[in-house]
């Protein structure tokens, strides 16, 4: 067993703090009051290579894992969880899936444009209706000859109105029930019959673009299925194991960023004639936070690794998951609490570590949803992949 990184690994997470800390803080306060989304930043950290991992260096791959995919978007979210959300959109969503069921040509043709950040990726599952219970959404696609007609309607889409080319899943054959779902390759801006929007009414992430999609009759050509018609469901379901452990690196980096602002406040902060972190109320938050964030950190690593080595994961991914959201939630709240009247202050950062780290308890699979696979692998009722 062994619970030390690389001295590569160790370059890249320093190689990310350092980005995070010249050219995402300064301007972070901001761009979070004017929900800015930069997507010069995204071109630079493609520059960097930060979307490369998991993929073959023929498209544009750089060799490294889903370990230092989670490495990477760590230290970015120590700073910003929503600057985390580009591993998820360019990498570890479309783009690995793609690899994985995409044609040699589908492959050459997309890969290398999400990873250099020339397409901005995006994946919509979720639907007005349709969130947990994937199989219930209503978007459909028709076989018309020479197209696919695509009509329906997607919300909470991350990218929506900013992104060119990523993944739709709709139903090709209802009556097949979910083996009669499939998978589309589709560019937003250059269809015909579909219209974004942003949704401007989010709690957090305020830098990350978030809408909905409307498809209208949009004509997506034959070629544009990834894998086989009526594979969309599995397809889906092995994407979402995946995008999982990306927001699971999400989580342990709002924890970790939270921790650090509430051991320098309570090493900074003087009350009663002492600084407060000499108060064992507040050491007993601090050793509860730091604990449970180790514990995450491990299980969000372990599970990167048994991607990376091609073994079963979807237990130990959903286990990563649901207890890295949780925790990232936890280390917010205590450290508004550490952080007194001035966390409740947007000018420092307690709050949006708060806000950001809530929406990971809900995306790529709710918590309640978590349970319900580590209960059923558990149970023997469904086999670990
Ligand atoms: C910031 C943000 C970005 C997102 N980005 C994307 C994206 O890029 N692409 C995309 O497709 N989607 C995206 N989503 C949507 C997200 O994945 C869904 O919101 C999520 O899957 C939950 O669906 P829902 O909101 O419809 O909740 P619902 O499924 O309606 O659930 C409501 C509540 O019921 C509970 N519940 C539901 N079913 C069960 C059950 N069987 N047992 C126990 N409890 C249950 C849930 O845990 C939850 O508490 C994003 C959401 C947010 C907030």
């Amino acid at each position: 067993m062994q619970f030390g990184l690389t001295d590569e690994q160790r370059m890249m997470q320093d190689m990310a703090k350092d980005f995070a800390a010249k050219e995402i803080l300064p301007t972070l306060k901001d761009d979070e009051a004017n929900h800015r989304f930069r997507p010069e930043l995204v071109k630079q950290m493609a520059e960097l290579g930060f979307f490369g991992c998991a993929l073959p260096e023929e498209y544009g791959g750089n060799g490294f894992g889903f370990l230092e995919s989670v490495i990477l978007a760590e230290q970015i979210a120590k700073v910003s969880g929503s600057w985390r959300l580009p591993f998820n959109m360019q990498n570890i969503g479309p783009a690995v899936t793609v690899n994985k069921f995409g044609t040699e040509e589908q492959k050459q043709r997309f890969i290398p444009d999400w990873v250099s950040a020339d397409s901005f990726g995006y994946f919509a599952i979720t639907e007005p209706n349709s969130g947990s219970d994937v199989a219930s959404m209503r978007t459909t696609a028709i076989d018309r000859g020479n197209y696919w007609e695509l009509s329906g309607q997607k919300m909470w889409i991350s990218n929506a109105h900013v992104g060119d080319w990523g993944l739709v899943y709709a139903f090709t054959d209802r009556s097949q029930k979910y083996k009669g779902m499939s998978c589309f390759i589709v560019n937003l801006k250059e269809t015909e019959g579909i219209v974004t929007a942003p949704i401007e009414t989010k709690l957090g992430l305020h830098c990350a673009p978030t809408g909905e999609i409307a498809f209208d009759k949009a004509e997506i050509p034959k070629d544009a299925v990834l894998g086989e018609v009526g594979q969309g469901f599995q397809i889906c379901m092995w994407q979402l194991n995946n995008t999982r452990i990306s927001c699971s690196a999400g989580a342990i980096g709002i924890a970790g960023g939270a921790i650090d602002a509430a051991i320098d406040y309570a090493n900074e902060r003087t009350q009663f004639g002492k600084k407060i972190g000499a108060y064992q109320m507040i050491q007993a938050q601090i050793a509860d936070m730091v604990a449970e964030h180790e514990a995450a950190q491990l299980l969000v690593y372990r599970a990167a690794w048994l991607k990376d080595q091609g073994l079963p994961n979807q237990h130990q991914t959903s286990m990563a998951k649901l207890f890295s959201s949780e925790a990232a939630v936890h280390a917010a709240s205590a450290t508004m609490k550490i952080f007194g009247s001035y966390g409740f202050s947007t000018e420092y950062p307690a709050e949006r570590f708060l806000r950001d780290a809530q929406s990971l308890r809900v995306v790529e699979g709710t918590s309640n949803i978590q349970k319900t696979i580590i209960a059923g692998i558990s149970l023997g009722d469904v086999v670990n992949r």
